[in-house]
């Protein structure tokens, strides 16, 4: 068996000890005789680690009991609309600072519910390049909620401040960097995550909601059953059955976090250090290298640069791999490279690519 430096953007690494602890217990599960995928959602004992991954997670987050922990599926792009769905009717409008791919793909959805004021940072040619600094950011104070992007995964910048949004909640996609460093969340009322990236695989999309923001939703009755974030709060999303597989992994997943790394004090150290380590390497290479991202947007989870051209950067991806470094092909729609540096990629990954990266600058320069 050989494993490979995963820097794959979603789904992506999920750390070793969690693998193994769901190998060791994929044939019977908690004294079971079952694998968890083939237990009841509604027996004690699923029950049990489901409010167990609840409760890891509002520990991680600092959230109170004032936080409904959510777990829904359909992605972090379902709640793209399911949010406006809930929150937008009437005369209500709300405002999105839109930072890159998924946040424009946010507003798409959001303009069909109500009226949005859209603060973007993008460039005449459709790149994005930049968070907005607080000067930028005017909120109506009418606007029901104020939609951010914590990290645009695709474009690799990142939020290095929270922006004062007035009285308005403040909504966040966190899909990219959720618990890849710490977060007030008392500046936030409603945030979410799609588990692929940071929070181990896909099939589960975590929301957060404060209680005074969840009062504000439409009522469930005016809404699909399945599409209402009442169903969900009021039946422990356990109205239907739930994504038991990813969500036992992102049990396991918040278990790692907090008791092997230390919470996310100790989770930040490290992030911070590989991300230093990659931007040193691309800053470092007298040009062989481009970071497009303004240095104070950097993203410390996705490290995108460029190479002089197309092709020499399609060498770069075939070489890495042979080197066993893997998943580093930009998007398809913005091309160049990306190293996707979730929590489950430690420092020593980190190393290695820009050891790698240095070899091949020298190589092809
Ligand atoms: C990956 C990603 C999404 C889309 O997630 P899906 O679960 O595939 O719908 C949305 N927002 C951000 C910030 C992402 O990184």
């Amino acid at each position: 068996m050989k494993r490979v430096i995963n820097f794959n953007a979603g789904p992506a690494a999920i750390p070793m000890e969690v693998l193994q602890r769901a190998q060791e217990e994929m044939l019977d599960w908690n004294g079971t005789g079952m694998s968890v995928m083939e237990v009841s959602h509604r027996s004690k004992e699923y029950e049990a680690m489901h409010n167990e991954a609840q409760d890891l997670f509002r520990t991680l987050a600092g959230m109170g009991p004032e936080w409904k922990i959510l777990f829904l599926t359909g992605g972090a792009s379902s709640q793209f609309f399911m949010i406006p769905m809930n929150y937008l009717f009437g005369e209500r409008k709300a405002t999105y600072l839109v930072t890159g791919h998924w946040s424009k793909a946010a507003i798409k959805e959001a303009k069909r519910f109500g009226p949005l004021d859209v603060i973007t940072t993008e460039n005449p040619d459709g790149t994005f390049t930049r968070i907005p600094k607080q000067g930028e950011i005017k909120i109506d104070p009418a606007s029901t909620y104020v939609h951010i992007t914590s990290n645009n995964t695709i474009f690799g910048s990142q939020w290095h401040y929270w922006p004062d949004v007035g009285k308005v909640p403040l909504v966040c996609d966190m899909s990219s960097d959720i618990f890849s460093r710490p977060f007030p969340a008392d500046k936030f009322s409603f945030i979410y995550a799609g588990a692929q990236k940071n929070l181990g695989p896909s099939g589960v999309t975590v929301v957060a909601i404060r209680e005074d923001f969840y009062n504000l939703a439409q009522e469930q009755a005016k809404l699909s059953t399945m599409l209402s974030y009442r169903t969900y709060a009021e039946n422990n999303s356990l109205y239907n059955t739930p994504p038991c597989f990813s969500i036992y992994i992102l049990n396991l997943t918040l278990k790692w976090l907090l008791n092997t790394i230390g919470g996310l004090d100790n989770m930040v150290k490290i992030n911070s250090e590989k991300a230093r380590i990659l931007y040193s390497a691309i800053d470092a290479s007298d040009g062989f290298y481009r970071g497009p991202v303004e240095k104070d947007s950097r993203s410390q989870m996705n490290v995108v640069f460029r190479l002089k051209t197309p092709e020499m950067e399609e060498t770069f991806v075939k070489e890495a791999k042979a080197a066993g470094i893997v998943g580093v092909k930009g998007h398809r729609s913005t091309g160049g490279i990306r190293f996707s540096i979730y929590n489950a990629n430690l420092v020593e990954s980190a190393k290695t690519a820009a050891g790698f990266m240095e070899e091949f600058s020298r190589k092809y320069r």
